[in-house]
């Protein structure tokens, strides 16, 4: 029942310098800035990253736009999907290095970390290996008339973009780089990465994975800092489309950014996504599946359930049962397999969640959890808190923690109201077996996802994002082959 033992893998790539990654290598030691890397369960320093310098943000960049022109975008479609499953292999091969580092750096469970860094990246990278070869135009009729004889024929080319800034959150740091990695290599794109300031440390791993691989130099480079780095990086010449992941703060930001250029921009942001309970729900399959989806990583999951809205009669019996499970699941360290909460990633985002936690104290009423534990690591109980207005601050506003809020509806139109009455549109679930219910709210919902007795699960076949605050474009399937191909038209005349 203790930790698991550290390999020595982990523990040497720990020990090494590093920087960033550029044209195929490791640039450890320029950059005149350090970002210290906190491990959030003891609060103790597990490294350092050095901050790319102006000069090395343009340096990757050309190394992806000379990448780009010479060698990727006209590599063999079949080729490229053999190395993104090359990729998949190697990720699986050192998964448990990948998940360690990962669990080191953002206090995520090691049993998550294992699932979500090598399982789901892999899984990932396999689907779009398959794309490669099956991005096509369309043959059109043309429609100009023959004055004197001669002929038209029209056909649209997909061609990849070009270079690709691929920015990356705190909370699955390596699995949603390989959402967009996967996509954008399989386009013929390359890649500038810049990881989160507070997780740099796998996705540095993951891109010496990348080179080992096979792929070529420039094809996938990495550059560390905060926020900054981002905006420098969106800003260069050679950037031909955004792809942010984060929050809607930063989103705004980026998306000002990338117009001031006329640059394309994806942005998966947060949500204040909803879980309907309908009066026929099973409780007891809601229980497993908010206790999976709401509180898994300490809330810290876009799309997870932040706000439960059950029917009046089967409130008490929800929170009840939740608070008993709640009480009799594990918190401790995110190394030994047994727990299943852990801390939250990091130091900013833990006083936020007090914040709200706070507020919550005073606009709703918390039933159980959000205290505080002593000692070093940011753990906070996981929380039950029930709301009486849909316009109460923890009803609004995405606090991105362990904290579920539950009001009771009595009719089909205030839920549709209840549900639609936020600024974000990510994902909503409904809990039901009535066919009849589910099939008539669903055009009423509006959200990028609706999930139907299960939550939050994401899948690389099914286009994934948000309406709304909760962003625009989508990864996956083949919306995200459109987000990183251009619409080529050729007309010809014989
Ligand atoms: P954040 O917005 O603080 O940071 C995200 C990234 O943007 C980081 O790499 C950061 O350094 C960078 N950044 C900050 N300022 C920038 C700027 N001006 N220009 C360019 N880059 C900049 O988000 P976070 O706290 O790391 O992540 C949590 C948020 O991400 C939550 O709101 C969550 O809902 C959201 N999220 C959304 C999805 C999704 O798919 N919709 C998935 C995961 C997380």
């Amino acid at each position: 029942m203790s930790d698991i033992q550290l390999l020595p893998a982990t523990l040497n790539f720990l020990q090494r310098d590093h920087g960033q990654f550029i044209n195929g290598e490791a640039c450890p030691t320029s950059g005149t800035e350090r970002i210290v890397v906190i491990n959030p369960a003891t609060e103790q320093s597990i490294g350092s990253v050095a901050s790319a310098t102006a000069d090395q943000i343009n340096t990757a960049v050309n190394a992806a736009r000379q990448c780009f022109r010479s060698v990727w975008a006209d590599f063999n479609p079949y080729a490229r999907g053999l190395l993104l499953n090359r990729l998949a292999d190697l990720i699986e091969a050192n998964g448990e290095e990948l998940a360690q580092l990962e669990t080191l750096e953002s206090g995520k469970n090691i049993v998550l970390s294992r699932l979500f860094v090598a399982r789901q990246s892999a899984l990932c990278l396999r689907y779009f290996a398959g794309w490669t070869t099956k991005i096509s135009g369309q043959t059109l009729p043309s429609c100009f008339p023959s004055m004197q004889g001669e002929q038209y024929s029209a056909m649209t080319r997909r061609e990849p973009v070009g270079v690709v800034a691929a920015i990356i959150p705190w909370n699955f740091s390596v699995m949603i780089a390989c959402w967009k990695l996967a996509a954008a290599l399989a386009c013929g794109c390359t890649v500038v990465l810049k990881p989160s300031e507070f997780t740099p440390l796998a996705l540095l791993r993951l891109v010496e994975l990348i080179q080992e691989a096979g792929f070529p130099d420039g094809a996938v480079n990495l550059v560390n800092g905060a926020g900054d780095t981002g905006r420098q990086l969106i800003e260069h010449p050679s950037i031909s489309k955004v792809s942010f992941t984060g929050s809607v703060a930063t989103g705004h930001k980026v998306n000002l950014t990338a117009a001031a250029r006329m640059t394309r921009c994806t942005l998966e942001l947060g949500g204040k996504n909803t879980a309907a309970l309908l009066k026929d729900a099973d409780i007891d399959r809601a229980v497993g599946g908010l206790l999976q989806t709401g509180y898994i990583h300490q809330g810290q999951v876009c799309a997870a359930p932040e706000r439960v809205l059950v029917h009046s009669s089967r409130l008490t019996e929800l929170t009840d049962k939740l608070g008993a499970a709640l009480a009799a699941t594990p918190m401790g360290s995110p190394l030994n397999e047994n727990m299943f909460f852990g801390p939250l990633s990091n130091r900013p985002h833990y006083d936020k969640v007090c914040h709200y936690l706070t507020i919550a104290s005073r606009e709703s009423r918390i039933l159980s959890g959000g205290e505080r534990q002593e000692g070093p690591g940011y753990y906070i109980k996981p929380a039950i808190v029930q709301a009486f207005s849909g316009t109460e601050t923890l009803m609004q506003e995405e606090t991105f923690g362990p904290i579920l809020s539950f009001m009771a509806y009595e009719e089909e139109d205030e839920l549709l109201d209840l549900i639609n009455n936020t600024p974000f549109g990510l994902g909503t679930s409904l809990w039901t077996n009535n066919l009849s219910a589910t099939m008539r709210m669903i055009p009423k919902i509006e959200s990028g996802t609706v999930w139907v007795n299960m939550h939050t699960m994401v899948d690389p076949a099914v286009p994934f994002g948000g309406v709304k605050q909760s962003g625009m474009g989508r990864e996956f399937g083949s919306a995200a082959i459109d987000e990183y191909t251009e619409l080529k038209s050729v007309i010809l005349c014989y």
